[in-house]
């Protein structure tokens, strides 16, 4: 039976790690490391499907990196363009491979979005509605879909497989895992937060270091990690980094910054699988 795998296609933010038009310590460091080089971000979930949550702008070099020839679905956190810009790239997919409309799922602001920047694509797309709090069970894994306080109509999610009712989830041997996924997010909302205990995995923003420029929507490194503190996760990763602003720090110098964690708090980077069981 195959155990499902969460696969981080990209860690960064829009700008990604290097910026074409940045020469700090941090762009420098990813330009000789590829390692420290970071695309916009997105998850790969593999069990017996493959699904996928958001499509960044640079999705076909990413899935041709993961070896992904086929997607099942696409679940959107919201419409900025570093998470929905890689859309039309599932257009020929759609036309020339599976031959079907693709299900995408995404609150209602999420899709009026996708519909109105992707208007050509709506007889390759199958929209369905996610509303806050009401899972959806896809390839055996519940998804739900949690306020972020990010733009309107922006979630995270909670992931869990779901034990022997799963073609795709783990046996009875190993307890099924719980996830939360929140690339997107500034302080979260209580009725959020209130669904976030006893996590396995916690995978959170941690745009900015130092100042934070954004502070309703997204988190600073020392944001991130107190959010992983109070929640407790047995393991957080920090994502949708832009390590660069306000002020540079190196990949080098966060995996120092993280040691006192002892592994409990991790630096996320692109290529990373982790297994859900
Ligand atoms: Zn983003
Ligand atoms: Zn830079
Ligand atoms: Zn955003």
């Amino acid at each position: 039976m195959k155990r499902p795998t969460l696969t981080f296609l990209g860690t960064g933010a829009s700008c990604g790690v290097p910026s074409y038009y940045c020469g700090c310590a941090a762009c420098e460091e990813a330009r000789v490391d590829p390692r420290a080089a970071r695309d916009c971000s997105g998850l790969l979930i593999c069990g017996l499907q493959h699904t996928l949550i958001d499509a960044a702008p640079e999705l076909r070099t990413q899935l041709i990196r993961e070896r992904v020839s086929t997607i099942d679905q696409v679940l959107f956190t919201h419409e900025h363009f570093d998470h929905v810009g890689g859309i039309p790239q599932l257009e020929f997919f759609v036309r020339l491979s599976s031959k079907k409309p693709l299900p995408i799922y995404a609150s209602k602001e999420t899709l009026a979005a996708i519909e109105q920047q992707f208007g050509f694509m709506s007889e390759v797309l199958k929209p369905h509605l996610l509303e806050p709090f009401a899972p959806v069970r896809l390839d055996g894994i519940l998804y739900t879909p949690l306020p972020a306080a990010h733009s309107k109509g922006a979630f995270g999610f909670l992931i869990e497989p779901q034990g022997e009712e799963s073609p795709a989830a783990p046996t009875s041997t190993s307890p099924p895992v719980r996830v939360a996924y929140f690339p997107d997010t500034g302080p979260l909302p209580p009725q959020t937060l209130k669904r976030l205990s006893a996590l396995d995995i916690l995978i959170i923003d941690a745009t900015f270091n130092g100042k934070n420029w954004m502070p309703d929507s997204h988190h600073t490194i020392d944001e991130a990690i107190a959010c992983a503190l109070a929640l407790g996760a047995e393991c957080t990763y920090l994502t949708h980094l832009t390590m660069h602003y306000d002020k540079p720090i190196t990949l080098e110098e966060l995996k120092e910054k993280l040691k006192p964690y002892q592994g409990a708090i991790r630096v996320a980077y692109d290529g990373l699988g982790v297994p859900l069981s």
